[in-house]
This record gives C-alpha cells, sequence and structure tokens, in this order.
C-alpha cells in the first residue's frame, strides 16, 4: 500500500487512467485531501464508489507523529517528527509580518558534512518521500492551526541530493488543488551541487533559489563546506549565472556571518567583487552557535560593517534578524539532541 500523500495530481492522473477511472476524479480526490482534510476513502461522495474501493485497496494516508515540539517567545516554534521506521527529523514555523513560513526537512541526517552545520553532525540515513514532506505542512498547519504561506526547503538535508521526490512535494504544495502555495512563497535552499542547477534552471519553475556561499574565496569556502572541493566557486557561480539568464530570476545567496572567519572587510570586498553584474542579493544570517563546534556569530556592530560595505559596493543584501535563539532553532540542533 502506497500513502496517497506521494502523489502529485499528474501521477495521480496516471494512476487513475490506467486503471480505467477518469483522471477528473484526481481533482476531486485532491479536493477531499487537502481542502476539506478527509483521511477515509469512503466519505469522498462525490467518486464513484468503485473508484472508492479502488483507492482504498492501494493507498493509506499516512502518517508522522509529533514526537516534541518547542515555543519561543517570539513566535517561532519547532516540530521533532518521528518517522513510521522511527527516525527523527524537524520543522520549524516562523511568524513573519508577511505570513506564515515552514522551514522543511528534506533528509534523514546530511552527507554534505559542512563544518559548521549541526544538520551534518549526523550522516544522511536516506531520502525524506514526497508524503513525508507533505505531511510536516499539512501536521505543522493541524497542530498550529495556521495556514502555511510560504515555504522554505532549508531543514535537514541537500534538496538536489533528493531532488525527484523535492521537486514532486513542490508541484503538490504548489498546486492549486492542493496547499496552493504560491512558486514565488517557496524557497529551495542549495549547498551548490552544481549539475541539479543546471538542471533545476530547466524546470521551469518560478520558485526561488538559494545557494549556501557562505565564503567568497575557494581556500576558506572549502574549509567550510568540503562539498566545494567537488563544484568549486568558478563552476558554482558559472551555474548560477546560468540558472539567472535561463529563468530571468533573482538568485539569493546565503551567507552566514562566523566570527574572525569570513566576517572581515576583505571577505565583504571579495564578495561583492564575485557577485558584481549578477542578478541576485545576499542574506546575511546570523550563525546559531552549534554545542560540536567552535564557531561564534559575529558581533552585531561588525555584522553592519559587513553589511553596510556590501550595500556601499553596489551589492543589494539584508541582514536577516534571528528566529527562536530561545529553542535550538539552528538547521539540526533539536533532532542532534535527541539522537546522540
Ligand atoms: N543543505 C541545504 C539546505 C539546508 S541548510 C543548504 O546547505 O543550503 C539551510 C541553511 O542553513 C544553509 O544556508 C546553511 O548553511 C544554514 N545553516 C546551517 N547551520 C546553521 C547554523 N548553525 N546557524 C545558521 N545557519 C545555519
Ligand atoms: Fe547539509 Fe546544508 Fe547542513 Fe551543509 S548546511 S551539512 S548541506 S544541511
Amino acid at each position: 500500500m502506497k500513502n496517497i500523500f506521494n502523489e502529485t495530481l499528474e501521477s495521480l492522473e496516471n494512476t487513475l487512467v490506467e486503471s480505467g477511472f477518469k483522471a477528473f476524479s484526481a481533482r476531486q480526490i485532491f479536493d477531499w485531501m487537502y481542502k476539506k482534510d478527509i483521511r477515509d476513502f469512503y466519505e469522498m461522495t462525490n467518486i464513484s464508489k468503485d473508484l472508492r474501493a479502488f483507492l482504498s485497496s492501494h493507498y493509506t494516508f499516512g502518517n508522522i507523529d509529533i514526537f516534541t515540539k518547542q515555543y519561543s517567545s517570539d513566535g517561532t516554534r519547532k516540530y521533532l517528527f518521528k518517522l513510521s521506521d522511527g527516525h527523527l527529523i524537524e520543522s520549524v514555523l516562523m511568524a513573519h509580518d508577511y505570513g506564515k513560513s515552514l522551514c522543511i526537512t528534506t533528509q534523514v541526517g546530511c552527507n554534505i558534512g559542512c563544518s559548521f552545520c549541526a544538520s551534518g553532525l549526523l550522516k544522511k540515513i536516506r531520502n525524506l518521500s514526497v508524503a513525508e514532506m507533505v505531511m510536516q505542512v499539512l501536521e505543522v498547519q493541524k497542530e498550529a492551526k495556521v495556514r502555511v504561506s510560504h515555504v522554505v526547503i532549508m531543514g535537514t538535508g541537500e534538496p538536489f541530493d533528493n531532488y525527484d521526490n523535492v521537486m514532486k512535494f513542490i508541484d503538490v504544495i504548489n498546486s492549486p488543488y492542493a496547499l496552493e502555495i504560491g512558486a514565488r512563497h517557496i524557497t529551495i535552499s542549495t549547498s551548490g551541487i552544481v549539475p541539479k542547477i543546471v538542471q533545476f534552471s530547466e524546470e521551469s519553475k518560478q520558485v526561488n533559489l538559494a545557494i549556501s556561499l557562505h565564503a567568497p574565496t575557494n581556500e576558506l569556502r572549502s574549509k567550510l563546506m568540503k562539498i566545494n572541493d567537488v563544484y568549486p566557486l568558478e563552476a558554482l557561480m558559472k551555474s548560477v549565472k546560468q540558472y539567472v539568464a535561463k529563468t530571468n530570476r533573482r538568485v539569493t545567496f546565503e551567507y552566514i556571518l562566523l566570527q574572525d572567519i569570513n566576517d572581515s572587510i576583505e571577505y565583504a570586498d571579495a564578495l561583492s567583487d564575485l557577485l558584481r553584474g549578477l542578478n541576485c542579493y545576499v542574506n546575511l544570517i546570523r550563525y546559531n552557535a552549534v554545542d560540536e563546534f567552535s564557531y561564534e556569530p559575529t558581533e552585531e556592530d561588525s555584522a553592519n560593517r559587513f553589511y553596510q560595505r556590501l550595500l556601499k559596493r553596489g551589492i543589494q543584501a539584508t541582514l536577516r534578524r534571528e528566529m527562536g535563539a530561545d529553542i535550538d532553532a539552528a538547521c539540526g540542533q533539536l533532532r542532534t539532541k535527541k539522537t546522540i
């Protein structure tokens, strides 16, 4: 039996047609599942009895259970889910003035192993299914009694290392027959898997792409992110330029400010030189300290200096405010504490 939340509208239509039913019923089924929150095929009263029987014998509704949750005073909520095989994954709900944004996990663990990231402490065990990603949104909406308006694919895992499932997940949450989260409200973040950036630029999806850069030189980036040895800055920047040319979309570069590591004015200048002329902006991120590592977040004054320098040199940038600092909100922290 398959979890029905793995299906995109298109794949469900194909299954129905192959089994002698009408493609159109897929929309009705999605309507029951996503708009009316029905979890029993026999309650789907506008589809035929035969189809209800077919669905019941082929599909389940699956589930992921909330294992623990933490609420921050700033409205951030962090959830640790237990999957059906016992693995733990996390999602973080953030309250912004423009809506509610949910940070989604794509893999159990992560193999990229960046030197500052708690998620990389636990090696990848497996990819998440489409259903396990969709259910993060559904369960959080139910628990927090909110509509998730924005999704950031920035939890544990490298989304481009689980490419096909992540693309289907985007289809489901974006579909007007399912969760209707606007493509421009969806952001996918990658550590820089070059061939997948190229592939992604062919998808004609209107979702935002964010690249975890964190350093403007190969020497420093390789120290922070060993993926840089496989896809160094020249190759990465080439693929990003291709993406921008192909999609006409602005790309975001994420840059965590690490005290005395990548936050000097010289690095701000090198970063401006690297990005000059590209349709992009830089998201300066405050580092959430991780017990296992000695990195510290850059102090506010230095962070501001770095930010102002980028602006002065013509690079658009934002200095992101910290969210959920009181609840282990850094990626992977909650799960790491419960697992190690
Ligand atoms: N694997 C993907 C997406 C998940 S990580 C990627 O690396 O892009 C999402 C973002 O969180 C990345 O930019 C990552 O560098 C950042 N991040 C990881 N650990 C962090 C921490 N302790 N504090 C702040 N940001 C962190
Ligand atoms: Fe994996 Fe991203 Fe963490 Fe690097 S920053 S270890 S790619 S989750």
